[in-house]
């Protein structure tokens, strides 16, 4: 995110290069004045200077231009100290010089679409950030350009549907009555010679971009990003969603050539669920409920008969499983179950089953009795009783030395504790242990 409005933005912008007196060349030669290592992480980068610069070096929220330089691929262009670097990787580049090639001429090709695709972002933003000011008096504090939609960020706390959709139609009747968009240098202490819609905090020469002629001016801004020559290519600038940030509004939005990707890619998406819901675009909205309903319902009917399962198995363990005494005066059962595929909420679920059939020692994990003891795989488990929490048989004592021996981590109260081991090895020791002491 950039604020177009801070000073120093307007560093990178040299009237004189070409990206602002002829954006639409972009195929040019330029003469290579200096290649040097880049330092940075990934492959070994050079760094080449040109003359001409016909790169955009990004601003104004606006990423960079790419595209090749004597057919080396472009990484990245930069403003760094009042040049323009651009950045190639060094095998690219030594394919095609392999002696440095300072000095020498070559051909440089400017991505064209992707050029003319921020550039349609951007002039769209200037007239949405225009109409939110003009239709709904929300002003606009940055901008950022992504690769699928950007983003204008507002002074605004709460936007409502009906008002982004005044700003949206504010904005497409700009573009249906069609603009002119003016690009002129002037100097700052001019600035106030212009009806800015926000006036930058800068000194020095300043590219003001003007969106429609006298009578029909629909925004006046300082920038120094690239933009169209005309609106003619943005057909339709829409507003796909608003989101919080810093409790202010964000809205994305799209425009140009993106709305059609837009259309089409909902389109497919939309083809899709047609088919695998077997109805209209219309009655997508109710299928799609009913199937959450049916879902619900469904894991609302497994949840029960996993309970009437658990209450049975519960009974069964108990049925065969050995009475000890845990204390003076206490009979109980030592009940140990494995259960390979559940997750920890099934552990409770049985652990609880097996309490309810008496006084009980309850063991239980998430392996399978006979899953290989070296197997990779971590081990759940939860130990629990309900024979009160006396000295003997308090787990908060009992258990952590055991524990400790196997190399298992775990915690919890007198009555229930719970914890994994990292493997099944390790789980089987102390299950040995702890039937050895419980039993
Ligand atoms: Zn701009």
């Amino acid at each position: 995110m950039r604020d177009t409005t801070k000073s120093g933005e307007f560093t990178a912008a040299d009237e004189n290069a070409l990206w602002y007196r002829q954006p639409w060349t972009l195929e040019f030669d330029a003469a290579v004045r200096e290649v040097r290592a880049a330092p940075g992480a990934g492959p070994r980068r050079l760094a080449l200077t040109l003359d001409p610069c016909g790169f955009f070096p990004g601003g104004g929220g606006q990423p960079c231009d790419l595209g090749t330089v004597a057919g080396a691929p472009l990484a990245g262009v930069r403003e760094e100290g009042g040049r323009i670097l651009h950045f190639v990787d060094e095998a690219d580049w030594k394919a095609v010089f392999p002696e440095p090639a300072a000095g020498q001429t070559v051909r440089c090709r400017v991505d064209s679409l992707r050029r003319s695709d921020f550039a349609q972002q951007h002039t769209g933003e200037h007239i949405l950030a225009a109409c939110l000011k003009t239709a709904i008096n929300v002003e606009a504090v940055s901008v950022h350009f992504g690769e699928q939609y950007s983003t204008i960020e507002t002074l605004a706390r709460e936007i409502s549907e009906d008002e982004l959709a005044r700003a949206e139609a504010a904005a497409n009747a700009v573009l249906a009555g069609g603009r002119k968009v003016i690009c002129h240098w002037i100097d700052a202490a001019d600035m106030d010679r212009y009806p800015l819609r926000r006036a930058p905090d800068v000194r020095g020469r300043v590219h003001i971009v003007q969106i429609g002629e006298a009578g029909g001016v629909a925004d006046v801004c300082a920038c120094c990003g690239v933009h169209l020559p005309d609106t003619s290519a943005l057909g339709h600038i829409i507003i796909t969603g608003t989101e919080k940030i810093r409790g202010r509004v964000r809205l994305r939005f799209i425009t140009g050539g993106r709305v059609i990707k837009a259309f089409h890619a909902m389109s497919s998406v939309l083809g899709r669920l047609r088919t695998s819901l077997s109805c209209a675009d219309g009655d997508l909205p109710r299928a799609a409920e009913d199937l959450l309903a049916e879902s619900r319902n469904a894991k609302r009917r497994l949840g029960e008969a996993r309970g009437r399962l658990f209450r049975y198995e519960a009974a069964e363990l108990a049925s065969r499983s050995q009475e000890y005494s845990p204390a003076p005066g206490v009979r109980a059962r030592f009940m140990q179950a494995f259960l390979g595929g559940c997750g920890g909420q099934e552990l409770s679920g049985f652990t609880a089953c097996c309490l309810q059939t008496g006084p009980a020692f309850v063991l239980v994990c998430d392996m399978d009795e006979k899953t290989p003891p070296d197997k990779q795989r971590g081990v759940s488990w939860i130990a629990a009783h309900n024979f009160g929490n006396g000295k003997e048989t308090d787990l908060k004592v009992l258990l952590p030395p055991l524990l400790a021996a196997s190399g298992g981590k775990g915690g919890g109260t007198p009555e229930r504790f719970q914890g994994s081991f990292p493997g099944p090895a390790a789980y089987l020791e102390f299950a040995a242990a702890v039937r050895k002491r419980f039993s």
